[in-house]
C-alpha cells in the first residue's frame, strides 16, 4: 500500500510545470547567481543573460551557477529555462567599487615587456585551467577559509600612480607560513609560480566553478591532486604583487570572475 502512494506521487509532480528560482533576486555586477528548477522531468537547458546554463543534478531538482557580468550595460538578466517554464528576470543594481593606491616594487606595478610575456603567459594557462571544471561536482557546501576580509572583490587599485587594475578576489589576512585549505573538494587543476599572482593553485571543483589561491609561500599540492574541502593545499605568503602576506581567493563559475562573498551565500546542493 505504501509503494502505491509513493507512485501516485511521483506521477502527479510528473505533469506539473518545471519551476525556476534564482538566488539572490536582485544581484549586482560580478555576483554569482544560483538557478534551481524543481519539477523537470529531465535534465533542463537555459540560458541566463544569452549564455547557456549548465545544469547539475541536485537534491531538489537541478542547479546551474553564473556570474553577472562585471561589465554590464543592461539593468537585469533574464534567466530562461526550457520546457515551458517562465523566464525570471534578475534585476541588476549598479555598484561603485571602491578606489585605493598601492604601492609595489616598480617592476611589479609597471612590468617591462619581457615580462609582460609572463603575465599573459600567466594568465593563459589560468583562463585553461578552468576547462577543467566542468563534469559532475564534486563540492557539498563551499566554507569560507579563515582570516579576516583585508580587500573585497570588485575594489578598483591604482599601483604606484600609474596603472590600475580591477581586484578579482578575496583578499583574508594570513600569517606567513599560516596553512591555506581549500574551499571544497575537488581536484588540483594548475599549480604555477607566475608574476603578479606569484605562486598558485587552482582546483577544479565540478559544475564549471574553480577556486584559486593567491601569493602561497609553498604549495603542497600537484596537479591531479584530488582534495578534501578543507585539506592543505598549501602556505601563505607574499609571492607576486602583494603588500604583505594574506590569502588571496578567488571564485570562478560559467560566465566569469564572481565576488567570492556572494558566491559562499548560494545555497548548493548537489545530489550526491
Ligand atoms: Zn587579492
Amino acid at each position: 500500500m505504501r509503494s502505491l502512494i509513493f507512485v501516485a506521487i511521483l506521477g502527479s509532480s510528473a505533469f506539473a510545470e518545471p519551476m525556476v528560482s534564482v538566488s539572490p533576486t536582485s544581484v549586482h555586477p560580478g555576483d554569482a547567481v544560483l538557478v534551481t528548477v524543481t519539477g523537470a522531468k529531465a535534465q533542463p537547458h537555459g540560458k541566463a543573460g544569452g549564455r547557456p546554463l549548465v545544469f547539475f543534478a541536485a537534491k531538489d531538482g537541478f542547479q546551474a551557477v553564473f556570474a553577472t557580468p562585471l561589465k554590464v550595460d543592461e539593468d537585469h538578466v533574464l534567466v530562461e529555462v526550457t520546457d515551458g517554464a517562465k523566464p525570471v528576470s534578475v534585476p541588476i543594481m549598479a555598484k561603485t567599487f571602491p578606489e585605493t593606491k598601492v604601492v609595489v616594487e616598480e617592476e611589479m606595478a609597471n612590468p617591462d615587456k619581457e615580462d609582460g610575456v609572463k603575465i599573459d603567459a600567466d594568465n593563459a594557462a589560468v583562463e585553461k585551467s578552468y576547462a577543467q571544471a566542468v563534469g559532475a561536482p564534486q563540492f557539498t557546501r563551499f566554507r569560507r577559509p579563515l582570516g579576516a576580509v583585508t580587500s573585497t572583490f570588485g575594489e578598483w587599485r591604482t599601483f604606484n600612480d600609474g596603472h590600475r587594475a580591477q581586484h578579482l578576489g578575496l583578499d583574508l589576512g594570513a600569517h606567513e607560513g599560516a596553512r591555506v585549505g581549500a574551499v571544497d573538494a575537488g581536484t588540483v587543476a594548475l599549480v604555477r609560480d607566475t608574476f603578479l599572482m606569484g605562486n598558485i593553485v587552482v582546483i577544479a571543483h565540478g559544475a564549471g566553478i574553480s577556486s584559486l589561491y593567491f601569493h602561497l609561500s609553498k604549495v603542497t599540492v600537484a596537479e591531479g591532486d584530488v582534495v578534501k574541502q578543507g585539506e592543505r593545499i598549501g602556505l601563505a605568503g607574499h609571492t607576486g604583487r602583494t603588500t604583505g602576506p594574506h590569502v588571496h581567493l578567488s571564485i570562478h563559475v560559467d560566465g566569469g570572475m564572481v565576488d567570492p562573498l556572494s558566491f559562499l551565500k548560494l545555497a548548493l546542493a548537489p545530489q550526491r
